[in-house]
């Protein structure tokens, strides 16, 4: 009766699987009750931000067991700390940058402050005896530091004596896509992040007060470098998700599926409307708007597509 609770399945029976961002322990829970497929995105900066000091280990097993134990077997993808760029904690006594967007943030955070990034790591690995749990990292760039951050885990893993978890990065650097092939070699997933791939690829600042409205995910040049994400994972067998705002617009979601994501991850009230909009096509409808969109010229038109 309640069709959020029914997998999105397009006309054809072709899958996209609807999935949760979340930012809150208690937002778990909220998920599965809006029909939530899982989280595709857990943003970890809620434990680290408004506070003089980090999170203990203990603190964050416990948060992410919370919401392991909420999700009762559904996938929690939890990304680490992505710190930096507009987010800052006092207590990591961060120089200040000009260009803080393009500093150390995410990933680059983690490597330089590695006993931050271990304990994150070992709180993670000790949840995911519970549940399936897989690890992203965001704001890669390049290959060496997937390799460092790997390697960090891989230890953890070791010391914990923990079992393997599934390992993805956050596509959001116009390098990372460049280098698909390579980095899809080093992977189990991709997940899309549009916010910041559509800053990085206009370079234009997400937030920035009169830009900002022009920084559209849509825009031709930020789909086309989802499209060559997609056939580059799909080359090496590997899956792709968005959870970047697109995958919550209607128009974004059926352009994706068409392009071949398998998984939207959109905010908790964007559920139900999101799998509502993939059984309304096909996927040679969504294939077929999704050529159309990648071939025009401006995010107007693609904007203009007939659904
Ligand atoms: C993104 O960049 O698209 C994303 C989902 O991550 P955040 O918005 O947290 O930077
Ligand atoms: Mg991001």
């Amino acid at each position: 009766r309640l069709r959020c609770y029914e997998p999105a399945l397009m006309i054809d029976g072709h899958r996209v699987e609807v999935v949760a961002n979340i930012g809150r322990a208690e937002e778990a829970t909220q998920a599965v009750n809006a029909g939530g497929e899982g989280v595709g995105l857990l943003r970890t900066e809620f434990l680290f931000l408004d506070r003089t000091s980090p999170p203990t280990e203990e603190e964050q097993f416990a948060a992410y067991h919370e919401m392991v134990k909420a999700l009762n077997g559904l996938p929690l993808i939890i990304r680490t700390l992505d710190i930096g760029g507009d987010k800052a904690a006092p207590y990591l006594d961060m120089p200040a940058e000009d260009n803080p967007f393009l500093g150390v943030r995410g990933i680059r955070l983690c490597l330089a402050r590695p006993e931050l990034f271990r304990d994150q790591l070992r709180a993670i690995y000790r949840a995911a005896k519970y549940g399936p749990v897989k690890i992203m990292f965001p704001m890669v760039s390049m290959l060496e530091d997937l390799e460092a951050a790997k390697s960090m885990a891989a230890e953890v893993r070791w010391e914990l004596g923990a079992r393997a978890v599934e390992i993805g990065i956050m596509i959001e650097v116009p390098s990372a896509v460049v280098l698909a092939d390579e980095f899809a070699a080093e992977v189990d997933f991709f997940s899309i992040g549009t916010n910041d791939l559509t800053q990085y690829v206009l370079a234009m600042d997400r937030g920035h007060p009169v830009l900002a409205k022009q920084a559209d995910g849509l825009h031709p040049a930020v789909l086309r470098m989802i499209d060559r994400t997609v056939r580059a994972a799909q080359g090496a067998g590997r899956w792709v998700g968005v959870c970047g705002g697109i995958a919550g617009d209607p128009k974004g979601a059926a352009i994706l599926a068409g392009l071949g994501v398998a998984e939207l991850s959109v905010s908790i009230p964007g559920i139900a409307a999101i799998k509502a909009q993939i059984r309304r096509l096909s996927l040679a409808k969504a294939q077929d708007l999704a050529r159309r969109a990648v071939a025009c010229r401006t995010a107007a038109e693609v904007r203009s597509l007939p659904l």
